[in-house]
């Protein structure tokens, strides 16, 4: 087991059996090592890509994405859910159907802060369904920005977000991916992948 899946065995619990509870270190109560540990392990995975900019979306990627961006030594740029009345008319905008809230929501992200120069690590916490990811690359396609990877902390491989976004061409590295929980026992299931 890595670093994240012995942490999820831990102190991570199966609130029902398609929900992971990672609140406790993730994304509620935040560890900043364990966010280091994944941002240097996102900056591994893709060493050698010319990424100049972090992508993610509100709020749970945030954290991730600011400590991977420190890696890279690049900027971080998050979807926002909401418009805000700072952030001008000039927009790219994609719709998302949200896993935890069970409605849709318009995100949104500035043309000032994404180009066809830009060459993209998009980071989430979570990979459930795929949608927060399609919506993202869809950002990314109205900017003509290059999508170098996609690194995700956990993907729950028993949701077919990690098949849609692979099959589209995609590199997705998640750090943990649970094949299966039960929410009677406690028991978190993770694919065999390549020990680091
Ligand atoms: P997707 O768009 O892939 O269906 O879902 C991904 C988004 O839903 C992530 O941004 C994440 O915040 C949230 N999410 C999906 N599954 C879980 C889960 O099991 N636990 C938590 N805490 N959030 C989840």
């Amino acid at each position: 087991m890595n670093f994240l899946e012995e942490r999820i065995i831990k102190d991570g619990g199966v609130k029902s059996n398609t929900i992971l509870k990672v609140d406790s270190f993730l994304n509620h109560q935040i560890d900043t090592d364990l966010l280091n540990e994944i941002g240097k392990e996102f900056k591994k995975r893709f060493d050698g890509k010319p990424i100049n900019k972090i992508l993610t979306i509100e709020a749970s990627g945030i954290g991730i994405a600011c400590i991977t961006a420190l890696h890279f030594g690049v900027p971080v740029v998050f979807a926002k859910k909401s418009k805000t009345s700072n952030i001008g008319n000039d927009l790219y905008t994609a719709e998302v159907e949200s896993f935890t809230h069970n409605e849709v929501r318009t995100i949104i992200v500035s043309k000032d802060y994404l180009t066809e120069n830009d060459h993209v690590l998009i980071v989430d916490d979570f990979l459930a369904n795929g949608r927060a990811l399609k919506g993202l690359i869809s950002v990314c396609r109205q900017a003509n920005a290059t999508v170098e990877g996609i690194g995700i902390a956990v993907e729950k491989g028993f949701q077919n977000g990690g098949r849609i976004i692979r099959e589209l061409g995609y590199r997705v590295e998640s750090l943990a991916i649970v094949d299966s929980m039960n929410a009677e026992t406690g028991a978190v299931v993770f694919r065999d992948q390549e020990i680091y």
